[in-house]
């Protein structure tokens, strides 16, 4: 049996980033950019104007106001990827749509709406400010600009700025392939009816919803009995990670551990000491990675949080994923007594600048409901007890689940 901070430090050793891949921009979303972006254009690539209106000189409405308005002619209309190509700069004004490319003759732009106009002149009631609504190129991005960082977890609201300069591939690494396995005799796929003394496969539908962010393409498999051949031909894949839950503790029909290392995968550790998730396992193969999760539902949850996420984050290149927790109070009557590590659900209340921390009422490790509304983890070593002085650490779901 090993301490949670050494199971962690193994984790990390043995998990490595799987290289990198050019992904279409709209498929980008989470994944990490494996290098800085830097803008191969301006945008806006060339002078532009920002209203509907007339292109003007400056200096033609100078002496104009509401009394004394001044009338121009009308010459030809820029429209926006269409742009005027005979126009009269020293005596007309140029029509221009929003986004059209304004000559550089004309040095402001007046809406419409601040005009009175037919066909063939516009009357124009105030002076122009020189510059006024028109984006010069550059305006939002310059060329050669970075805009993003390596490292950068690409988000919902950044494909549309790559899409911008022009970009339909990004650079990011290479996020795993990863089977669930659920296994046990007793399991039944929900939506299915329950028979026999069966229950539904909860723990390979609360791996898969944590591991998907991080995840290319996850297999679940619900149910794999406790039989040799049907455990060695899930076991034997070719996934860069295997997920199993169930099936690593003592009893007679664990078998998961022996045919894992019947079919090549070599232990790195088995047992720490931590409650729930004792009896987690943990493998390599090559550079495949395996994790024989308990099959406890809140041990198969919890294990799943504090090894196996932190372990997808380092293979799809975030630099933070590591979990810190931070320290926070506990009330004395939350104290409990463990004689491992405890990693429970609980609830979190920051109140000026102190946090306090509060347990999940539930207390079995099969208890699925202990997440119920929970805030994070709460992590309380087995010193202390006796002194009354327990201090616990705290990790929001936030931080544990960020991408
Ligand atoms: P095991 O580690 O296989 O002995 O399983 C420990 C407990 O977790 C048993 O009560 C199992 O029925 C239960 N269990 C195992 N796998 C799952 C699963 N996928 N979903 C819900 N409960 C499970
Ligand atoms: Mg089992």
């Amino acid at each position: 049996m090993i301490e949670y901070d050494e199971a962690c430090e193994l984790i990390f050793k043995k998990t490595n980033q799987l290289g990198t891949d050019d992904r279409l921009i709209e498929d980008a979303i989470g994944c990490v950019l494996a290098r800085d972006i830097v803008s191969p254009i301006s945008v806006a690539p060339f002078r532009n104007s920002a209203m509907d209106g007339f292109a003007v000189r400056s200096q033609w409405l100078e002496e104009c106001s509401a009394n004394s308005p001044r009338a121009i002619p009308v010459g030809p209309t820029s429209f926006a990827g269409r742009p005027a190509l005979h126009y009269a700069a020293d005596s007309h004004a140029l029509k221009v749509m929003t986004g059209a490319r304004v000559p550089d003759e004309f040095d402001a732009v007046v809406p419409f709406e601040e005009t009175e106009y037919n066909n063939d002149e516009a009357r124009f009631f105030r002076p122009a400010v020189p510059g006024q609504h028109i984006r010069p190129p550059g305006e939002d991005i310059t060329r050669g600009q970075k805009l993003y960082t390596e490292g950068t977890t690409l988000g919902r609201l950044d494909i549309g700025i790559l899409a911008t300069i022009g970009l339909r591939t990004v650079m990011t690494y290479r996020k795993p392939s990863l089977r669930i396995i659920g296994t046990g005799d007793e399991l039944t796929d929900p939506g299915e009816e329950l028979v026999g003394d069966r229950i539904y496969d909860a723990n390979t539908f609360t791996i898969l919803s944590l591991v998907a962010p991080y995840c290319d393409r996850v297999e679940r498999i619900c149910r794999v009995p406790d039989s040799k051949e049907e455990l060695q031909e899930a076991l034997d894949s070719p996934h860069d990670v295997i997920v199993t839950s169930g099936g690593v503790s003592v009893g007679e029909r664990d078998l998961v551990i022996d045919i894992a290392e019947s079919c090549g995968w070599q232990r790195v550790f088995y047992k720490v000491r931590i409650k729930p998730g004792k009896p987690t396992y943990f493998a390599v193969r090559g550079k495949q990675i395996l994790f024989g999760l308990p099959g406890n539902p809140l041990s198969a949850a919890v294990t799943c949080s504090v090894f196996l996420i932190p372990a997808l984050k380092k293979m799809v290149g975030l630099t933070d994923y590591r979990l810190r927790p931070k320290p926070a109070d506990l009330p004395p009557e939350e104290s409990r007594k463990p004689d491992r590590k405890l990693i429970w659900p609980g609830f979190i209340r920051k109140e000026a600048g102190h946090t306090t921390a509060r347990f999940s009422p539930k207390k079995s490790s099969g208890s699925l409901t202990a997440l119920l509304g929970t805030d994070g983890l709460i992590i309380q070593d087995t010193t202390g007890v006796e002194s009354g002085d327990v201090t616990v650490k705290v990790i929001p779901w936030s931080d544990i689940l960020k991408l």
